[in-house]
């Protein structure tokens, strides 16, 4: 077998996705199997959407741009963060990227150093401790409960820092959560994050409209509007407009900074794909209407379920404040059930015995707890819920 590097052998490939295929392969050999394991909507992306992708093709715009995004989608982007959050940006400060996904990855590629530590608040996006040990850096998790909302705490926070932290990633509203930090929450944050000087912040919004409640959404930038000069914020259109295939993606922050992470994109994937940038374009010029409608039928969803799983003894699930996600604790249900002894193999019992694909909460730094998807049909939540009843 052939040698692989170091790099590549610290890190695993990511669980979510796994368990996505998984379940697809399951399916694939004729078994019955409702996945609530999906990290995208489960909506259509809006025609006038699609149809601005159609007319770029048929105007010639199928050929390389600028490596960090075309001109009019950069505007488009400045004119978003000015309009739903309140901050200036000029377009040297814009990086567009291949998904949410890479705008992490260059950040982290250009900034830490081998040992450098990085921030990440438990539970966790599952690709953030994975692109910290590919740039070398060290992930220091904070662990937080249920009882705290999954929120860290200023003391938390303050007790995890060294003189070795060069970042933090916050995410609000949280994959997988689904719980946002409040102005308050995050001015108190920013107040410990002001006596560190060296530490850069970096805000993941991606789940910014997926909220009940429409006009609530804040990041620390909000709350602390001097450390602008050391945040990164970082959003995309993947989960607002139901656009998780066309890979675009984007952050705002230093000027340095982002050129830096130019310069790493510059030499991986050069820009992000020319069609999708003016998807992306009129996804933020457009109208915003369907993102009210999704999350209507999100809320709808979440209510249910969130009630479904509270009524099975042993697990216990809070209200969310967004996202597709509930996210409930499920350790006194695994200690009265034989056999099972943790959420790994919870996960693996209700695929194989109910037939319900989830992701156990380990893949989020959060054991004793799993994620269930709610980007799917009623109808499947629905069947979904009585076959987990009656598999315990
Ligand atoms: N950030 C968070 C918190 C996410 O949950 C995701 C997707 O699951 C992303 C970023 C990246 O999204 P994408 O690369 O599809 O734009």
């Amino acid at each position: 077998s052939i040698k692989l590097s170091n790099r590549v052998q610290a890190v695993k490939p990511s669980p979510t996705l796994a368990i996505t295929a998984r379940a697809a392969q399951m399916r694939a050999a004729g078994k019955d199997i409702i996945g609530l394991g999906a990290g995208e909507p489960d909506f259509d992306t809006p025609d006038h959407i699609k149809a601005a992708a159609v007319k770029a093709m048929d105007n010639g715009f199928t050929k390389y741009t600028a490596v960090d995004g075309t001109a009019s989608l950069k505007k488009a982007i400045i004119d978003k963060y000015k309009k739903d959050n309140g901050l200036d940006y000029t377009p040297k400060q814009v990086l567009v990227s291949c998904g949410g996904k890479q705008s992490s990855f260059n950040l982290t590629q250009a900034l830490l150093n081998s040992g450098d530590e990085v921030i990440i608040p438990a539970p966790f996006w599952v690709s953030y401790p994975d692109m910290v040990l590919l740039a070398d850096g060290v992930p220091v998790i904070i662990e937080t409960t249920q009882a705290q909302r999954f929120k860290i705490s200023p003391e938390q926070l303050r007790a995890a820092i060294t003189d070795k932290t060069r970042l933090i990633f916050i995410n609000s509203p949280s994959n997988p959560s689904g719980i946002t930090y409040s102005l308050e929450e995050l001015k108190a944050l920013g107040d410990v994050l002001k006596d560190y000087p060296n530490i850069i912040i970096a805000t993941d919004d991606m789940y910014e409209h997926i909220l009940w409640q429409q006009g609530t959404f804040v990041n620390i930038l909000n709350a602390h509007p001097d450390l602008y000069d050391r945040t990164v914020v970082m959003n995309g259109v993947s989960k607002a407009y139901s656009m998780t295939g066309w890979r675009i993606g984007y952050a705002a922050g230093p000027a340095d900074l982002i050129e830096a992470m130019c310069t790493i994109q510059s030499q991986s994937t050069s820009n992000p794909t020319s069609i999708s940038q003016y998807a992306a374009e009129a996804a933020l010029t457009g109208d915003q209407s369907f993102i009210d409608r999704m999350c209507v039928e999100f809320k709808q969803r979440h209510d249910y379920v969130v009630n479904e799983l509270n009524s099975i003894a042993g697990v216990e699930c809070i209200e969310t404040d967004g996202t597709f996600y509930v996210f409930p604790n499920v350790e006194k249900l695994i200690a009265q059930l034989d056999g099972i002894n943790d959420d790994l193999d919870f996960s693996e019992y209700l695929i194989e015995k109910a037939g319900v694909a989830l992701v156990p909460g380990s893949a989020f730094g959060s054991p004793g707890h799993i994620r269930i998807s709610i980007a799917t049909s009623m109808d499947n939540l629905q069947k979904a819920m009585a076959r987990i009843k009656a598999a315990i």
